[in-house]
């Protein structure tokens, strides 16, 4: 009994004291998962875009699908200004439109209820009486003879196909009514959709970003590895340092994936789409696939969409998107993104600060649970990084300081998921900003100087002065370029 009530009572003052540190005043923006933020007209003004900056923002998403090119270069520009005065940079992702399927514009919502009938049309109908959804492409009717369902907005609104008319059109009953506004998602379940994954309006986007040498470029509604191939093809064409993501997003590219992770420099998880491609009950077991996958290839992974939907609207989010959030962060996904949420929702930087808060609990979780996944490694580098990693975790030492000039290193290492921040030395800009989206990974710019050690002492001076790295600290070192890991105390 006695024991019993012990034991309570030292567990009631853990959860205390863990329920009292997580308070607003102990907010820590630099979580080893990292965060991306969809820009968007919520968070265009540069004030608000620096707060999310400074709430630890790592990627900015400029979403092509919406938007003009003129106001995503505006956003460039605010970054770029943005950066000037940091020493952990904000890189920032293009996202492009791909081979989606979406609704015309429209002056007023068009209303729908259960039952109604509604008629889709690549083309306006101005004699129809039931009401009429434009949709983006010719080819909707041919495809939708590969499915019974018409989705919109990823299922808020759901239709029965009952008829496909030789004109073109697509009859269909709501089973599920709503509200539909412009440019809103459809999809058809299961169909694989006739159109190239890469559209004419995609490879002039992509020039554009690849001329800017646009840190990321993910690329929509990808199904091979070799669409990925043949964007990276025009990279090397243009001489660009941009890294592709593939979005997985219908069931074509989750048949594929291997070669598709084989083909990418990252691997973004698009739920929306993907959610409505698959049975949705079958996506949190292809997202965890995935994953380890990823992990497994040492590729960066981002799981995205309605991570924290309802803060679009409420200042706190459901118990179910924290526990949601909390599972990608513990199966050691490199990155979250937030969507809707920080582009057009009612707080960019609560939900920022949301999303940061449940990143440090379930990390500060990871760190007592022994590691759960058996990653394995694939060249004698990978193997000495684990090495590393498992001999700084015996030593107790609470960070890992390496130099590293590609990056690779300090990805070799992220691959065996330490649970403490791994500070990268780089004297490449743009390897730095590649590296943001690397889990654990904080990397600092120090200009190339004669000797690996020098370097080295300028990078701890930096990282203590900026308060990553503390007086007294235990270190692992990986002091030059021959990665002979070494503890020390700082
Ligand atoms: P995707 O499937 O590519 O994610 P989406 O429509 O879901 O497309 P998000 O990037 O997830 O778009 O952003 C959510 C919402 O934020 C959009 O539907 C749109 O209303 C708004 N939004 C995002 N970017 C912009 C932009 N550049 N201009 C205007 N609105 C935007
Ligand atoms: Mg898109
Ligand atoms: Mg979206």
């Amino acid at each position: 009994m006695f024991i019993a009530n012990s034991f309570k009572m030292r567990y009631c003052i853990r959860i205390l004291t863990f329920l009292m540190i997580d308070s607003d005043s102990d907010f820590e923006p630099l979580t080893r998962t990292k965060v991306i933020c969809t820009i968007g007209p919520s968070c265009w003004d540069v004030k608000i875009m620096k707060e999310l900056a400074d709430n630890g923002m790592n990627i900015a998403r400029l979403n092509f699908s919406h938007g003009e090119r003129s106001q995503h270069q505006e956003s460039i520009d605010k970054i770029a200004e943005i950066n000037k005065g940091r020493h952990l940079k904000v890189a920032i992702m293009q996202d492009t439109k791909g081979a989606e399927i979406r609704s015309g514009d429209v002056e007023k919502k068009i209303v729908i209820h259960e039952g109604d009938e509604v008629v889709f049309s690549p083309k306006p109908l101005p004699n129809e009486k039931r009401p009429v959804i434009i949709v983006s492409y010719d080819g909707f009717a041919k495809d939708a003879l590969e499915t019974k369902q018409i989705l919109i907005d990823n299922g808020e609104i759901y239709l029965e196909i009952v008829s496909i008319e030789k004109n073109g059109t697509v009859i269909a009953k709501a089973e599920q009514g709503g509200e539909i506004g412009s440019r809103r998602h459809i999809s058809l379940p299961g169909a694989d959709i006739d159109l190239p994954s890469i559209t004419e309006k995609d490879w002039d986007d992509i020039t554009f970003g690849a001329k800017q040498n646009i840190d990321f470029i993910a690329l929509s509604f990808i199904r091979s590895g070799a669409e990925v191939e043949s964007v990276r093809k025009l990279l090397e064409k243009l001489k660009s340092t941009s890294k592709l993501i593939a979005k997985i997003e219908t069931v074509k590219a989750v048949e594929n994936i291997q070669e598709i992770i084989e083909a990418s420099d990252a691997i973004m998880v698009a739920r929306g789409d993907l959610g409505s491609d698959l049975p949705f009950e079958k996506l949190p077991v292809v997202q965890d696939e995935i994953v380890c996958r990823c992990k497994d290839e040492g590729k960066p992974v981002i799981i995205a969409t309605q991570m924290l939907e309802s803060m679009m609207e409420f200042p706190m989010p459901t118990r179910a998107e924290v526990t949601d959030t909390a599972h990608a962060v513990s199966t050691g996904t490199d990155a979250t993104m937030l969507s809707g949420e920080t582009a057009a929702g009612a707080h960019p930087l609560l939900v920022l600060k949301a999303m940061k808060r449940i990143h440090k609990a379930t990390e500060q979780h990871l760190a007592r649970l022994e590691t759960v996944y058996d990653i394995r490694f694939s060249s004698k580098a990978e193997e000495e990084m684990d090495s590393a990693v498992k001999l700084a975790e015996e030593q107790h030492a609470e960070a890992i300081v390496l130099l590293s000039d590609t990056g690779r290193t300090a990805r070799n290492i992220a691959k065996f998921r330490p649970n403490i921040p791994i500070i990268t030395i780089v004297s490449d800009p743009v390897v730095q900003r590649h590296l943001t989206i690397v889990y654990g990974v904080y990397p600092l710019y120090i200009e190339s100087t004669a000797s690996d050690e020098e370097m080295m002492d300028k990078g701890v001076e930096l990282a203590m002065k900026i308060g990553l790295l503390h007086k007294d600290q235990r270190v692992l070192l990986l002091r030059d370029r021959a990665n002979k890991p070494e503890v020390v105390n700082l």
